[in-house]
């Protein structure tokens, strides 16, 4: 981490100066000299005198021990109170954001006179008590900037990919979340500082402030507006000590915020280098690995009904095996590869329907199963490298959460397990890699980092979602070859979701074709292609783009909307073979053949 230097010494200067105020050279602070009140800056009173005779350039210097040690002790509560409640209501969503966030509305309601009166009555006047309001009236300043943000990153897809690999909630808050909101939060602490300076002297009236004769520039600035007309320099100096605080003290916030991006100079992750794979996990003689049965995933619409985007889907997978899923946008697809790691989206849930991995049910697990089973047996790889690898992490340090997730290790052993598995994916330079953030990476690299962390704990079953959708044809290529040289390794079996059939060609054992969240047909990948047994999947075919010549004709139509209940064919509207039977569509998928199935009346004819 790399901090910029400036604001680091102008803040510490203002702090030095703040304590060193009992050495200075400095007239003292508290002695009064009444016949000369308010008198003009001189030679021995650079900022004159104040309402009162005393020295005002020794109450500005004195004066900063106070107001600082209130306004960073208060903000600094609030700050840790308020991001805390903010990322867990944020994150854990559901009756905790409830309890949480309507706590923080209850204070927010609550007239801030009548809290400070009620805190005041309790406790007494004093700078503890002054603290202890201040902090409570700024915890949801801070508690809705967290909120705020989390809601935000938690969509990220950097979020999901380490949810998938098994990490615990709390792990995911601190290492995942924190760190990305670190900026508005920082920005927020600045602010809340310069409030808390203000209000120092705003409710001094109740007793809440520094006790006088002690100077504090809220006390300044309280005294000096009264005697604005006859002195206005007295009001000059104590906002000018505050805006150069709060100004240097906005400047550092910025350096922090800055400092927790991805730039800083690389340090060694792994220092120690040398081939430590683990050895692959033996698979059991199971028949299934995977089988889903009877799918439908619901999602309630605005407006009271609900949506369908995976109906009745039943599914199954080999040891060893690579099925593909394709389909276009909104066929399910992705849906279906989430629930596997029971990684739905909150709107969607699984309304019906049986998911065993080898032969444990998966709807029975709970959180900490689904922790287990998530970068430890079942692993996923997402579409975009970019976004799903920590900005704020360094590829080693995110492979090394990887593994610690799911088992204990030393620093040492993560370190030279990490490179090893860089090297694993075809990363050259793989100690040097492992220090590197992810935006200096190229989006190859990114993906074989990513490949990387899915295989960090010897998974039996890797879920790919578009993998190679964002990368050009050469590194699509290489990472296919990849994929199936990993899996020739271990056993490994691979649901590979793509809507590009060429892709899918190069790598699938057995296809299943989705349109509008139904499988249309399943079978064998070289006779699915060679003479598919359904519409939807001849037209797929014949829009897949080539390398020369005019490119194909788009499929006319577009995709039923989930909440669509016809009865008929879901394809029938697009479908040129469409005839009466279509208007009911078949329950089931009809054996074409042997392990080939198809959801069309006309198999036989298309
Ligand atoms: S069932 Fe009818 S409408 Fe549906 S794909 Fe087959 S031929 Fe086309």
């Amino acid at each position: 981490m790399k901090l910029r230097r400036a604001p680091v010494i102008t803040m510490a200067l203002i702090i030095v100066i703040a304590l060193a105020a009992p050495l200075l050279p400095i007239a003292d602070a508290i002695h009064m000299d009444v016949a000369h009140r308010m008198a003009p800056p001189s030679w021995p009173h650079p900022l004159g005198l104040d309402e009162l005779g005393r020295d005002e350039l020794a109450r500005i210097l004195w004066g900063g021990r106070a107001s600082l040690v209130v306004a960073f002790t208060a903000s600094l509560i609030a700050g840790l109170c308020g991001t805390i409640i903010g990322v867990m209501g944020g994150f854990l969503r559901g009756i905790v954001e409830q309890l949480l966030l309507r706590g923080v509305d209850v204070v927010l309601c609550f007239p801030p006179l009548l809290l400070a009166l009620l805190v005041v009555t309790l406790l007494g006047p004093g700078t503890r008590t002054l603290i202890l309001v201040l902090s409570v009236l700024f915890v949801p300043g801070f508690a809705r900037v967290a909120y705020a943000g989390t809601l935000t990153v938690r969509t990220l897809s950097f979020v999901e990919a380490v949810q998938s690999l098994g990490a615990s909630p709390l792990r995911i808050m601190i290492r995942t979340i924190s760190p990305n909101i670190a900026g508005p939060v920082l920005v927020q602490f600045s602010l809340t500082a310069a409030s808390a300076i203000v209000l120092e002297s705003g409710l001094s009236f109740l007793g809440l402030r520094v006790v006088p004769p002690t100077p504090s520039w809220g006390l300044a600035i309280g005294a000096a507006r009264a005697t604005m007309g006859q002195a206005p320099l007295l009001l000059l100096w104590p906002s000018l000590a505050l805006t150069v605080t709060i100004l240097a003290m906005n400047a550092l916030c910025d350096a922090l915020r800055d400092a927790f991006e991805p730039h800083a100079a690389s340090r060694s992750v792994a220092r120690h280098l040398h081939e430590a794979l683990l050895p692959p996990r033996a698979i059991p003689a199971s028949d299934r690995l995977l089988e889903i049965r009877d799918l439908t995933i619901a999602i309630e619409t605005p407006s009271g009904g609900t949506a369908l985007p995976v109906r009745a889907l039943s599914l199954s997978i080999d040891p060893g095996e690579t099925l593909a899923i394709v389909g276009e946008s909104g066929s399910g697809k992705t849906l279906t590869g989430l629930s596997i790691l029971g990684l739905l989206p909150d709107a969607a849930r699984i309304a019906s329907g049986a998911l065993s991995f080898q032969g444990s049910d998966l709807r029975r697990l709970d959180e900490a199963g689904w922790r287990h089973l998530r970068g430890g047996d079942v692993a996923m790889v997402f579409q975009d490298p970019m976004s799903s690898l920590n900005p704020l992490h360094r590829v080693g340090a995110q492979l090394a959460e990887a593994m610690t997730a799911h088992r204990r290790a030393s620093a040492r052993e993560v370190g030279e397990r990490a490179v090893a598995l860089l090297q694993q994916v075809g990363i050259p330079d793989a100690a040097r890699r492992a220090t590197a953030f992810p935006h200096e990476m190229s989006g190859g690299m990114r993906q074989r980092a990513m490949i990387a962390m899915a295989i960090a704990n010897n998974p039996r079953l890797i879920v790919a979602d578009e993998p190679t959708a964002s990368l050009d044809v050469t590194i699509q290529a290489q990472v296919l070859d990849l994929l199936a040289a990993l899996k020739q390794r271990s056993n490994l079996a691979l649901i590979f979701i793509s809507h590009s059939l060429p892709v899918v060609a190069e790598i699938a054992d057995r296809v299943a074709v989705m349109y509008a969240g139904e499988i249309v047909e399943e079978g064998p990948a070289p006779l699915v292609f060679a003479t598919p047994r359904h519409p939807y999947t001849t037209a797929l075919l014949a829009s897949t783009p080539r390398e020369q010549g005019k490119p194909p004709p788009a499929i006319g139509g577009v995709v039923p909307p989930p909440d669509d209940m016809t009865q008929g064919c879901r394809f029938a509207a697009r479908c040129p073979h469409c005839l009466d039977p279509c208007s009911t569509r078949p329950a089931r998928l009809i054996e074409v053949a042997a392990g080939w199935r198809s959801r069309c009346w006309r198999w036989a004819e298309t």
